[in-house]
């Protein structure tokens, strides 16, 4: 087996854990690649070891990769920042995006996705710690975004995702994740129909999944250490 391919099983089997240690359902948590930073061949040995789901933070290299391996059926995440000057791209390329923090994108991306596209699935990055500098939604301001974006024609509103600084220990952690968790559940009770909580990294991938993570983005962990970012 591959390098890749041992480490995205290795991934495989501590989400299996977290799930079943939390007493959730086995298949309840899936597994987005983060292949940020690593080339098309990356991608294809984990695509080959059975992974399908991928997710990428810089979008014009993520759009390069996608050109490079048109013959796999992946779905592509995008999950970084988003400019408006780049939510062309964002629409016309990715099956889903979980970084949208602004009416102003989301209306963008909606007027943008092409009519031959199925809708382009959502998720509302949501700031859980505060950080004045941070991106994401405040959780008191997620309500009416969400109402917001549910309107929009072509986009499908699913869920929320959060990016918390790392914790101190795990119960810290599960704490400041459960609040992703309580903000989803008062959406659903205010009848949006919410079905993704995005949380959870290579550090931090089990208190996601005790605080009820249904999607968790992992890089590292599969791919092996990042070089420093750069511009993207
Ligand atoms: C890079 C990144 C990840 C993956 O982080 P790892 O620590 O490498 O698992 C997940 N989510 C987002 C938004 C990222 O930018």
């Amino acid at each position: 087996m591959s390098t890749i391919a041992t480490q995205l099983n290795a991934v495989l089997d501590r989400i299996e854990a977290a799930s079943h240690a939390a007493g959730r359902a086995p298949h309840s948590v899936g597994l987005l690649a983060v292949s940020k930073t690593f080339g098309p061949e990356a991608v294809r040995e984990a695509f080959e070891a059975g992974q399908r789901a991928f997710g990428e933070n810089y979008i014009q290299e993520a759009v390069d990769k996608m050109a490079a391996l048109p013959d796999l059926a992946i779905s592509w995440h995008c999950i970084g920042p988003i400019q408006s000057n780049k939510t062309k791209l964002v629409a016309e390329h990715f099956d889903w995006v979980h970084s949208v923090d602004r009416l102003k994108i989301a209306q963008r991306l909606s007027e943008q996705r092409p009519a031959h596209l199925p809708p382009l699935q959502l998720c509302l990055q949501v700031n859980v710690d505060g950080g004045a500098n941070k991106s994401g939604v405040a959780p008191q301001e997620a309500l009416a975004l969400a109402r917001a974006v549910a309107e929009l024609p072509r986009l499908q509103l699913r869920g929320l995702m959060a990016i918390p600084e790392p914790a101190t220990d795990f119960v810290a952690a599960k704490h400041i994740f459960m609040r992703c968790t309580d903000l989803f559940n008062a959406l659903n009770a205010q009848g949006l129909n919410l079905d993704t909580l995005s949380m959870g990294m290579t550090a931090d991938l089990e208190p996601a999944i005790h605080a009820g993570a249904t999607l968790v983005r992992v890089g590292t962990a599969i791919f092996g250490g990042r070089p420093a970012k750069t511009a993207g």
